[in-house]
């Protein structure tokens, strides 16, 4: 499932296509990504505009177009761009949505499992929606620790499960969540409440240390995803524990251990997490 880093190279190679662009048509052929609303009703909404920017919130992809809406857009678990020259488009039965630029360009979106959602908001909307929804941007300044202290606060839950909320962190998911405290030397199990001040700080430079590794190897391809370019990311390879369990850990050579938390598969590793 795309996380930050994967939305973020999702966006940069989306940027320079899509910037300045109209979308001179729009096919949208899955009801469920515009639901409850009529994906013709989106289409027409969207036909003819032109995007003034493009960039990341979270994991959600931010079209911004110049006569002040946006086009929202989560891939979930399973969804891809893919760009071509016009009408260069491979055959795909899992295409979910199509769109001409005026440069004579396509832009696809493909999404296997199909839940992945295209929302159009008004600027003056974007705001509120995305506060409901999200914590701080990890790679930001405004990230701090004494922001992620007061997060986990109070909390029994698992600091992965905190982790994983995203009110807490915006953009991190399971796999960049074991990566971070990995990092971090902290075990996915313990209660979010119970780190003290050195290590909360130690889990928020796990999570930004975790997250750049992962844009710096444009994302993490385990099946489905792909970037607009129909490259695939290489931070599969150089992931610490996550997927590695029974491998010795990169740090002390334990070997990695897989539990549950919060219903997620998580690794982690028994020599060096505390
Ligand atoms: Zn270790």
């Amino acid at each position: 499932m795309p996380e930050l880093p994967e939305v973020e190279t999702v966006t940069a190679q989306l940027a320079p296509v899509l910037t300045g662009r109209r979308f001179a048509s729009v096919e949208i052929l899955d009801e469920r990504l515009t639901r409850p609303l009529d994906p013709r009703q989106v289409a027409a909404q969207l036909e003819g505009e032109r995007v003034a920017a493009v960039g990341r919130r979270g994991k959600y992809v931010v079209v911004r177009f110049e006569r002040r809406f946006v086009l929202l857009v989560h891939l979930r678990m399973t969804g891809s761009f893919l760009v071509a020259p016009h009408g260069e488009l491979p055959a795909d039965p899992y295409r979910r949505a199509v769109v001409n630029l005026d440069d004579w360009s396509d832009v696809a979106y493909r999404d296997v499992r199909r839940f992945g959602t295209w929302l159009v908001l008004e600027d003056d909307e974007l705001a509120d929606y995305l506060a409901a929804r999200l914590g701080e941007e990890p790679l930001t300044t405004a990230f701090t620790t004494k922001q992620l202290a007061h997060r986990l606060a109070g909390r029994r839950a698992p600091v992965k499960a905190a982790l994983l909320d995203q009110r807490a962190v915006a953009g991190l998911g399971n796999i960049y969540a074991d990566e971070a405290l990995w990092y971090a030397g902290i075990r996915p199990l313990r209660s979010a409440g119970s780190l003290d001040a050195d290590e909360v700080a130690a889990v928020r430079r796990g999570i930004r240390r975790a997250l750049k590794v992962g844009i710096e190897r444009q994302g993490a391809t385990l099946s489905d995803y792909r970037t607009p370019n129909g490259g695939r990311g290489a931070m599969q390879d150089k992931f610490k524990v996550y997927g590695r369990a029974g491998e010795p850990c990169p740090r002390c050579g334990a070997l990695i251990e897989k539990t549950r938390v919060a219903g997620r598969g998580t690794s982690y590793c028994p020599g060096c997490q505390r």
